[in-house]
């Protein structure tokens, strides 16, 4: 007879069924979060700043490259093997996973569907080297209404110019290369955006002023200057007119990696709480052994394992090339949810001491409410699922 699985190993080891090769990887990427980002975690998070060393190893290890094919020097991996990356990696620091999302599903991913043979020679090998990308879309005026920004694009000759203000942009302070979004033609509204590949140095070019953040604060998050900022015509992505449609879609995509995100930084709060419930005695007995922690405990479990499905489910349906638009915002909108929640609860399995920096649950906790704002709001989430099941 088979032995049953102990309660204990649920949360680090999950039921949801995934291949041999999809296990020693996600194996191998959390070993390297351990031993290698954890122990910087809480002076990262302190001091707003992410290690050099540690970028260059996550280069090293092919984690800034998973999709890039390997004859233009990446892993040739699949999406989701990106988004358990991204989970792996949040359940030590959400933040580092941030930096491997917007690399790998937005920035990554935009250049392997849209960019020109050329480009992607141009551009891919150097990603997957040393060269860390920020995706541009959002303005100060334009955040869930993406599309009323008014970064304008002007041709001049072989050239475009661009000119605008660019707000909240993740990985700025470290990226080479930017995918930004700018509008070509506002008479035709949103059919004028268009998306520029952007190298850091470029004319006109400028990172700004740096976030002060209430979570993730080791991933940067930028203003971006453009101003008459210079672009090589050959460096438009897709077609002009056509950034309405990289956006929509490379969004649609990223926020199943997001959804990992959440369910890791939700699973690394529960194994914390886990653990420090085995240990802390109150009433002269373990507080795990209390039937009203038990619950808590079971209810986080439970929470993490359905948003885990959620995210799997989703991104298994992207790589099945099938509709995929409704379950991605299930997906981030639930885990989101469960990942405030469980990090709230995880702060208090842990009490007084759940509370302060001297244990990583607080930081979690603070790490939490992004889900809920980036890469499109819980209200917008709830308007696309609206939208489609009222259709
Ligand atoms: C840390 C961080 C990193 C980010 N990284 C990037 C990045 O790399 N690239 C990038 O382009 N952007 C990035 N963003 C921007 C992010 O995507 C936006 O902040 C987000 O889309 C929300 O836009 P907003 O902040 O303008 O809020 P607003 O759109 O002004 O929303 C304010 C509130 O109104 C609600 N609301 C708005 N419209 C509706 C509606 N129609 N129905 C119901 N409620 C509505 C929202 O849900 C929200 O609660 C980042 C933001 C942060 C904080």
């Amino acid at each position: 007879m088979a032995t049953p699985t102990p309660a204990a190993d649920l949360p680090s080891r999950p039921l949801t069924i995934l291949s041999e090769e999809e296990e020693m990887f996600r194996d191998a990427v959390g070993q390297f979060a351990r031993e290698q980002i954890q122990p910087h975690v809480r002076a990262m998070d302190e001091e707003s700043k992410f290690r050099p060393d540690i970028l260059k190893q996550m280069f090293g290890l092919g984690l800034m490259s998973i999709e890039i094919p390997e004859e233009l020097g990446g892993q040739g991996g699949t999406f989701f093997q990106s988004v358990l990356a991204i989970e792996e990696i949040a359940k030590v620091d959400p933040a580092a996973a941030v930096i491997v999302d917007v690399q790998n599903t937005l920035v990554i991913n935009a250049l392997l569907r849209w960019g020109t043979e050329e480009q992607k020679r141009r551009w891919l090998p150097r990603m997957a080297r040393d060269t860390v990308a920020s995706y541009a879309l959002s303005e100060a005026g334009s955040g869930s209404d993406a599309f009323a920004l008014t970064t304008r694009a002007v041709q001049v000759g072989d050239e475009w110019r661009l000119t605008g203000r660019k707000l909240w942009i993740t990985n700025a302070a470290e990226a080479g290369l930017f995918l930004v979004f700018a509008n070509a033609n506002p008479e035709q509204g949103y059919k004028g955006i268009t998306c520029f590949v952007v190298e850091r140095g470029a004319k006109g070019f400028t990172v700004g002023r740096k976030e002060d953040k209430l979570g993730i604060r080791a991933s940067s998050t930028c203003e971006l200057i453009l101003d008459d900022c210079v672009v090589p015509a050959a460096d438009v992505l897709g077609e002009v007119g056509k950034g309405y449609k990289i956006a929509i879609e490379t969004l649609n995509e990223g926020r199943i990696a997001i959804g990992g995100q959440m369910v890791g930084l939700a699973q690394g709060a529960l194994d914390h709480a886990l653990a420090y419930a085995r240990e802390r005695k109150q009433f002269g007995k373990p507080i795990a052994e209390f039937q009203g922690v038990q619950f808590d405990l079971a209810e986080m479990a439970t929470g993490i394992e359905a948003a885990r499905l959620l995210t799997y489910n989703a991104a298994r349906l992207r790589e099945a090339g099938r509709p995929f638009l409704t379950e991605a915002a299930m997906a981030k909108y639930y885990a989101s949810q469960v990942a405030e929640d469980v990090a709230s609860r995880a702060v208090e399995v842990l009490g007084g001491v759940g509370f302060t920096k001297d244990y990583p649950v607080e930081k979690l906790y603070r790490d939490a409410k992004i889900g809920r704002i980036y890469e499109g709001t819980s209200h917008m989430q709830r308007l696309t699922i609206a939208k489609q099941i009222l259709r």
